[in-house]
């Protein structure tokens, strides 16, 4: 039980910050700051923090590397978690066995699979996050997906319980999984052996692909919206015209039109009048309703 003060957070000041702003944690490097930014170096530290959040209502969010994200100008009235200390960023073998935190950078942990002859993860060659937001995501594409790997999944409720989920019980769809806890903490990964250079050859296979179609070297979120059924997003939206449309420092993608870049001055306010727009165009041209994929902050 902690003392009663006008601050949730006393106490925990080693690791909870007020009004800190968020954009440079996000691949956009766009958005407002957040009330309280809470960077836990341990489980029990979490549970403290994400517990206090529970007894006076304070809305909590999770941070990975906010390659998914946008965050309004306004910023977020709540707690936003980043697992990002030494703790989250675990990584061991066990065999083909792979346990990891969820603050693992994908990207590098992709490397150090190849480096260790373990064949698993070249589906998330060029995907830009850590673990945590890779598995609520179920992030992939057509080479496959993070999903399909997984073995179990340890989540967290808001009153610090935790659970471990085995590939029983989850399920993972499109950009889904069924996993409702606020929290992953980590995950352990089935993969199987092969020589790194056949690892490697197949993870630039696609790097390169990914790089010849996306807007890799720009300010963006990744794919706006989620692909309806049997259509492509990005084909909706370049038929009805759209590519290289700006609204302030906001473009359509002229490389993706599934993407859209943030130009220098841009603002979230100009990203969310833009997404607006392509809604309300293609449904004109196509009565298709396009439902996001990208995670908008605090909506
Ligand atoms: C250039 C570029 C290319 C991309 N290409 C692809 C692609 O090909 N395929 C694809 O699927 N995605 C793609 N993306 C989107 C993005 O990379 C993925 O969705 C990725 O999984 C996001 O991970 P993150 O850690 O950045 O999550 P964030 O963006 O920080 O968060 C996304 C969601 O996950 C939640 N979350 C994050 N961490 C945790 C956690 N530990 N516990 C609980 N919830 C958590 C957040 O609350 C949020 O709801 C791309 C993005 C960019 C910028």
């Amino acid at each position: 039980m902690h003392l009663v003060t006008d601050n949730p957070f006393s106490g925990l000041e080693a690791f909870v910050t007020e009004n800190v702003p968020l954009a440079r944690f996000t691949w956009y490097k766009i958005g407002g700051p957040a009330r309280y930014l809470v960077q836990p170096r341990s489980i029990e530290e979490l549970q403290e923090a994400a517990r206090r959040c529970t007894e006076t209502n304070i809305p909590i969010y999770v941070l990975g590397l906010g390659a998914n994200l946008l965050v309004c100008d306004q910023g977020v009235d709540g707690a936003v978690f980043r697992l990002n200390e030494e703790f989250w960023r675990r990584i061991k073998f066990t065999g083909n066995l792979l346990e990891v935190g969820a603050g693992t950078d994908m990207q590098k942990l992709l490397l150090r699979t190849v480096r260790e002859g373990k064949s698993g993860l070249e589906c998330l060659a060029g995907i830009p996050g850590t673990i945590g937001g890779g598995i609520r995501m179920n992030c992939g594409g057509k080479f496959g997906d993070i999903g399909s790997v997984i073995s179990t999944v340890t989540v967290m409720d808001s009153q610090g319980n935790i659970f471990v989920r085995t590939k029983d019980d989850l399920v993972f769809d499109y950009r889904r999984t069924n996993i409702v806890a606020p929290f992953i903490l980590g995950a352990t990964i089935e993969l199987e052996d092969d020589h790194p250079d056949a690892i490697m050859s197949r993870t630039r296979e696609i790097w390169m692909y990914k790089r010849n179609t996306q807007p890799l070297n720009t300010k963006n979120c990744g794919c706006i919206f989620k692909n309806p059924r049997g259509l492509s997003a990005g084909a909706l939206i370049d038929q009805s015209g759209l590519k290289g449309l700006r609204v302030g420092g906001a473009e359509v993608s002229t490389k993706h039109a599934n993407f859209i870049v943030a130009h220098k001055g841009c603002s979230s306010q100009d990203v969310l009048k833009l997404i607006k727009i392509i809604k309300e165009r293609v449904y004109d041209k196509h009565q298709v309703v396009l439902e996001s994929e990208v995670r908008i902050w605090p909506l």
